[in-house]
């Protein structure tokens, strides 16, 4: 974009303002200016090449667990002592891991989890249906609905899926529960025997940052701004209410403004006089050539953690969750492990080709749940940020929450639940 550009962008009056280019920013840009709103999305880097860019793309109503699931600190210290297990805290004196920890403990009881989940799925359904539209109008998303399967080498995954599968049946998500035989004529690309599994026929997948992309050209289709390379630095405010923002491209100014940075939020913590004890869960994708024997329906081997996903010509397996805020390196021990874990099940070649190890931080809250809603105290300015490991399945639900509430209807939602300033 030329200084010309940037100058008219500057001396524009919007309705809103949304900062970070990933998929809950984008959604929720999308969806205001489909509610006829002059909208300016910001992004420090490239739309879509955050968090949201190498994710599973799973459209799963049926994940919809929030992290302090009830039962997970006895597995999680188990997955802690093993080097290759699922999850990883790297041990800090930090006050912000502290926090963190002490509000995850919280949290991890029947009632929170209950909620949570009524509220999780309620996003991922609004979301499911605006993909399948988004998918219909776009078929570059390749959005596909085939289902998800999920499978256990061992009793403790059959038991964990079966709990998964009566918690979200509760919501109206239908689950099937499977013996090893009927895995795998459903799945015959899968190496068996298998403890059992859950097949939920209605779960959907789609491209990623196809996604994305779709969201930003219907966005500028509604004459909707977007700037790239332009990062956030600071609100300009008068009284109780945010008057422009500094960026790294100059001053731009709306009567509304959203925050939508993911993982790199909790930076912003001081600036907004509000605790935002987001921390950056890594995970990692390795991207593969097709398998000889590929599978036709996305699977989750849930016992190690590992999102298997067939795509037209290619093969994702993703997993793990480290907590280390701010630290983009890559383990390869944690990828040799999603591999060694992947190749219990699939028949992996004796060395796969490997097109492109991508690793992510997922934006997480100590309670698993987003915060979507307006600031305590300045009147003109919302968040809509943390959606940790269902940023895809329930960004473009939270999109349209947000704009819901920016006008005033909130009566649908649990907005306590969501609450920015609940920490
Ligand atoms: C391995 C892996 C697999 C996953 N699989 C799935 C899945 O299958 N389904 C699912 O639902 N979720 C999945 N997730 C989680 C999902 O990817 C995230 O929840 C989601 O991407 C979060 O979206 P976001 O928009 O909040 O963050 P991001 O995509 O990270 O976007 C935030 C944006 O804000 C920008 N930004 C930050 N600071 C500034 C600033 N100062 N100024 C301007 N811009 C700024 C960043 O550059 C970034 O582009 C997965 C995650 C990982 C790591």
């Amino acid at each position: 974009m030329n200084m010309t550009t940037i100058n008219a962008v500057q001396n524009t009056k919007y309705d809103l303002i949304v900062i970070g280019g990933g998929i809950i920013g984008t959604s929720t840009a999308c969806e205001a200016a489909s509610r006829g709103q002059k909208v300016l999305l910001i992004e420090k880097g490239h739309i879509g090449k955050g968090c949201s860019y190498g994710n599973a793309g799973w459209m799963t109503p049926c994940f919809a667990m929030p992290l302090p699931m009830p039962g997970l600190l006895l597995k999680s210290m188990k997955w802690m002592l093993d080097p290759e297990g699922p999850l990883y805290i790297k041990p800090s004196l930090s006050p912000d891991l502290a926090y963190w920890l002490f509000a995850f403990m919280r949290n991890m009881n029947e009632k929170q989890a209950a909620r949570a989940i009524a509220g999780l799925v309620g996003l991922s359904k609004t979301s499911l249906t605006a993909y399948k539209n988004l998918g219909a109008k776009h078929p570059e998303v390749h959005f596909e609905q085939k289902g998800l399967l999920m499978v256990n080498r061992n009793k403790a995954g059959v038991a964990a899926a079966l709990d998964e599968m009566h918690r979200v049946a509760d919501h109206g998500i239908p689950g099937k529960a499977l013996n090893s035989d009927e895995i795998l004529a459903l799945e015959p690309a899968l190496k068996g025997p298998f403890a059992g599994g859950v097949y939920f026929p209605e779960e959907a997948m789609g491209e990623p940052l196809k996604v994305i992309e779709a969201l930003a050209s219907d966005l500028k289709s509604k004459n909707g701004v977007i700037l790239e390379e332009c990062e956030f630095l600071g609100f300009n405010q008068s009284g109780a209410k945010v008057n422009s923002i500094s960026t790294t491209l100059g001053q731009f100014s709306a009567e509304k403004y959203v925050l939508a940075t993911g993982s790199w939020s909790k930076d912003m913590s001081r600036m907004l006089g509000l605790r935002i004890p987001i921390l950056g869960g890594k995970g990692y994708a390795i991207i593969s050539p097709k398998l000889e024997q590929q599978p036709k329906i996305p699977i989750m081997y849930l016992e190690k953690k590992i999102a298997i996903t067939p795509r037209s010509n290619s093969l994702r397996l993703a997993g793990t969750l480290e907590l280390v805020d701010q630290d983009f390196s890559i383990t390869e021990r944690r990828v040799k492990a999603i591999e060694r874990g992947s190749r219990e099940i699939l028949h992996l070649p004796e060395k796969i080709q490997v097109q492109e190890v991508w690793r992510g931080l997922r934006p997480c809250t100590p309670d698993g749940v987003p915060l979507i809603g307006a600031h305590p105290k300045l009147s003109n300015l919302y968040l809509n940020v943390g959606h940790q490991m269902l940023g895809l399945q329930t960004g473009y639900g939270s999109g349209l929450m947000m704009a819901d509430i920016i006008d005033g209807k909130t009566k649908d939602y649990d907005m306590g639940l969501f609450a920015p300033d609940r920490f």
